[in-house]
């Protein structure tokens, strides 16, 4: 049994997690912490200011934090203090939050994931050989989110990117406008944002007479919870470092 305690518990991904959290057995949401400690759950939810307390009162073994990055940076100061691992699911990181979240897992295991689903997992590891195969076809990528995301693009469009880029050299071009033709080592990035929409992802590879389309469309936010659990479980046993999902998904 792995004792969770979840940053953000009151927000879409925190309640989440408190829903599939409560169809397991292998975890437990020991307590929440968020900015809204009104919100109506099923265990205690703290103040962020109150965050060493809730540690040292719950004792959990891991920290899943999907909130915003200024609030992430906080919490792994406090877990790295207390000894509990994190799992990292917020996005939009700048380089220096980012070097936090490095320094901290020197001292607690830290698996960082722009996305759980399991799916784009497969993506990433087919994107390789598709663009090895087509090595001369345009590639566009367009990611379409939710009306309330903050960050854009996607963290997991920024992860494919950079997937996409051990393969290939090219510019990235945020959508395009006016007299603005493409060039041969260019990738469109283009961003939608719309209704609930959890996520979508369409890699498009174009040569002249064929279109392949790599697509991964989560359908619930579920997906990314039962990920995240399953990262959880997995890293509560492992050694201080840096983690991402694909470790977690290769080692069962
Ligand atoms: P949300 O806005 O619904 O929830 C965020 C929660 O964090 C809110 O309840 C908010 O009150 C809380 N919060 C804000 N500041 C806080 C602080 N200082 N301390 C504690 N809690 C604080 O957002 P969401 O849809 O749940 O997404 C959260 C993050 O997770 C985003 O960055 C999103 O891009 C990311 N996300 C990642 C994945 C993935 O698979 N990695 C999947 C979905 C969402």
């Amino acid at each position: 049994m792995v004792d969770l305690a979840i940053n953000g518990i009151a927000g879409r991904m925190g309640r989440t997690l408190v829903d599939r959290a409560a169809e397991r057995e292998d975890v437990t949401v020991r307590c929440g912490i968020d900015v809204d400690t009104d919100a109506d759950l099923s265990v205690a939810v703290y103040d962020p200011a109150e965050t060493a307390q809730a540690l040292s009162e719950h004792d959990p073994d891991v920290l899943i934090d999907f909130t915003v990055p200024d609030a992430t940076v906080d919490v792994a100061q406090a877990c790295a203090d207390a000894g509990v691992a994190l799992v990292v699911g917020t996005t939009g990181f700048e380089d220096d939050q980012l070097a936090v979240l490095d320094s901290v897992s020197a001292a607690v295991p830290v698996l960082k994931a722009t996305n759980f689903s399991r799916g784009i997992q497969a993506l990433r590891r087919a994107l390789g050989p598709a663009l090895e195969a087509l090595p001369d076809y345009d590639v566009e990528l367009l990611e379409t989110h939710h009306n309330a995301k903050r960050d854009a693009p996607s963290g997991t469009a920024k992860t494919l990117l950079s997937d996409i880029e051990t393969h290939r050299e090219f510019d990235t071009v945020a959508g395009r406008e006016g007299i603005q033709p493409r060039e041969d080592d260019e990738i469109g990035m283009l961003v939608r944002r719309a209704g609930d929409i959890r996520g979508e992802h369409e890699l498009l590879l174009a040569g002249n007479d064929e279109v392949l389309t790599l697509t991964h469309r989560a359908e619930d936010r579920g997906v990314f919870a039962a990920g995240a659990l399953d990262a959880a479980v997995w890293v509560a046993g492992q050694d201080p470092g840096r983690y991402d999902f694909g470790d977690a998904i290769d080692a069962s």
